[in-house]
């Protein structure tokens, strides 16, 4: 197996792991507590008796800030969708990379006049 036969190997094991991804979302999960407005609230006067928690994923959407409101009940799987994007983005940088070190590989063969294999 040739140096390319292996970059190649890595760049379609970081593709096929594409196909493996669940449901995801990108974005942070945000817990807040918040003050009522209430003058006799206890809230007003501290700072422990706000409300909450609150629960929310915002993201970055055309420049602008996104934010989603979660119930409680809801968290669980957001998070599993928050943390699957993070895993969609190593795969995707793994698979970036390993597409250029095949590009470039195949580059320098050629300038050196070896055989390339130019499927895929
Ligand atoms: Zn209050």
């Amino acid at each position: 197996m040739t140096d390319i036969d292996q970059l190649i190997e890595r760049r379609d094991h970081a593709l096929a792991q594409f196909a493996t991804i669940g449901d995801m979302r990108p974005g942070t999960l945000q817990v807040t507590y918040s003050k009522c407005g209430k003058p006799n609230c206890r809230c007003a006067c501290d700072e422990a008796a706000r409300h909450g928690p609150h629960y929310m994923v915002s993201r970055s959407l055309e420049g602008r800030m996104k934010h989603t409101r979660l119930r409680p009940e809801e968290v669980g799987a957001a998070q599993e969708q928050l943390d699957e994007y993070e895993r969609f983005q190593a795969i995707s940088t793994e698979f970036i990379r390993a597409s250029e070190e095949v590009t470039e590989a195949r580059r320098l063969a050629l300038r050196n006049g070896d055989p390339v294999k130019k499927k895929r």
